[in-house]
């Protein structure tokens, strides 16, 4: 669908509707697509880290990307800057720095997140103190498992003793920090998923984000299953291995707050919450994704994949923007559904009606069945719900 020209939407009188979707705080995401090696079972977009002057021009493109965003978004609050990949702590002290002061520069930022996905190999005493200097306030450690066999079963460069290490660090030097579990590996044992909760325990871990091994198509790991080598268990033993993992950390006073993450209070990621609730968010770097409410509706972007086409871009036309879609009213309250059920605190019925032009009506049959509650203006969906997101979204939104 064609777009009316960004200065166009900007000179257009903002809609009531639009400015209280748009009064929510922005959300930065900045890609960095390299990584030190490629893990059999990923699909990101991901490239192998390997020219040096490659990566100075990605960030000079990328703080011209920013720039752009920036005179399409106007003068906002941003709440959190989220550095994803690939690996972003392959980012130099004074990349990271570039990157960060050019979101300052262009936005108020004053209280936000800014998070930093980190490969446990990468957590030195030397770079613990380019982030601090950065002004990070969260780190998020890749770390898996702290099983040496799981890890190198993953193709994991790092090994739980360097995890372990890495995490004790980033605890003692960040507010806020956050570990990534991996579920669902073939020949891992109950006990020893068990033995990786106890760990992140022990450790004062305050977020703990479990990922499903999933195989995904062109990789590695589904060219391995193709040859009769099993990489994932069934779905039954990982719907159990996830009903261990929930009850354990649940017991422990961590909130279940999102279908995939559990934190201790306050310890939730600001920056994914933007994401569940629906709010603007920013995408700079190879790939990256974002969100606008303008008067033109909701506009969803996509950059450029691949670093070099990125650079190119960015060079001939100031942004490396390849796709900026505008959603339907219903894709978009699709989205605010799918995404909002995903969390505890559920969806904000008015903002739905905002999005969609109507007020929605729900089965009782929903409700009654014991798969969503609704309390004044939110919409939840039950623990039992949350199991059935798609199936829920697709009968809330007939
Ligand atoms: S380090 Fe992370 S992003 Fe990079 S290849 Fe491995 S799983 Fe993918």
């Amino acid at each position: 669908m064609p777009l009316p020209s960004f200065s166009r939407i900007n000179s257009l009188t903002v809609r009531p509707m639009v400015q209280r979707l748009n009064a929510d705080p922005l959300a930065v995401y900045l890609h960095w697509p390299y990584c030190a090696a490629i893990c059999p079972y990923c699909d990101f977009n991901v490239h192998l880290d390997k020219r040096a002057d490659e990566g100075e021009q990605l960030v000079a493109a990328m703080v011209a990307d920013l720039a752009y965003w920036r005179d399409w978004s106007g003068a906002r609050e941003v709440s959190s800057i989220h550095f994803g990949g690939g690996t972003p702590s392959l980012l130099t002290g004074a990349q990271l720095t570039t990157l960060t002061e050019a979101v300052r520069s262009l936005w108020t930022t004053e209280g936000a997140e800014i998070a930093l996905e980190a490969n446990p190999n990468d957590v030195t005493e030397a770079r613990i103190a380019a982030w601090r200097a950065a002004g990070l306030t969260r780190l998020s450690l890749g770390v898996q498992s702290f099983d040496d066999a799981v890890l190198t079963r993953l193709g994991r460069d790092h090994d739980g003793a360097s995890a372990r290490h890495a995490l004790s660090h980033a605890v003692d030097n960040f507010a806020s920090v956050s570990a990534d579990l991996i579920f669902g590996v073939a020949g891992e044992r109950e006990a020893r998923l068990s033995e990786d909760l106890d760990i992140l325990l022990d450790l004062g871990v305050a977020h703990i984000s479990t990922y499903q091994l999933t195989i995904e198509t062109g990789t590695a790991f589904a060219r391995a299953e193709a040859r009769g080598t099993r990489r994932a268990v069934s779905e039954d033993q990982s719907a159990e291995d996830f009903e261990m993992i929930s009850a354990r950390l649940r017991a422990a006073g961590y909130r279940h707050y999102e279908v995939s993450n559990f934190a201790k209070p306050g310890a939730e990621s600001r920056h994914n919450l933007a994401y569940w609730r629906g709010y603007d968010y920013v995408g700079v770097g190879p790939g990256a994704h974002g969100r606008l409410w303008t008067d033109a509706g909701r506009i969803a972007t996509e950059t450029a994949l691949r670093p070099t086409d990125y650079i190119r871009a960015v060079k001939t036309d100031g942004t490396a923007l390849t796709d900026r879609d505008r959603l339907s009213a219903e894709a978009a309250a699709e989205e605010y559904v799918m995404m909002g059920l995903r969390i505890e605190d559920g969806l904000s019925l008015s903002r739905l009606a905002d999005i969609q032009g109507q007020a929605l009506a729900i089965d009782p049959a929903l409700v009654e069945e014991g798969l969503l509650s609704i309390n004044g203006d939110r919409l939840r969906a039950t623990p039992r719900g949350r199991m059935v997101l798609d199936a829920l979204t697709r009968a809330l939104l007939l």
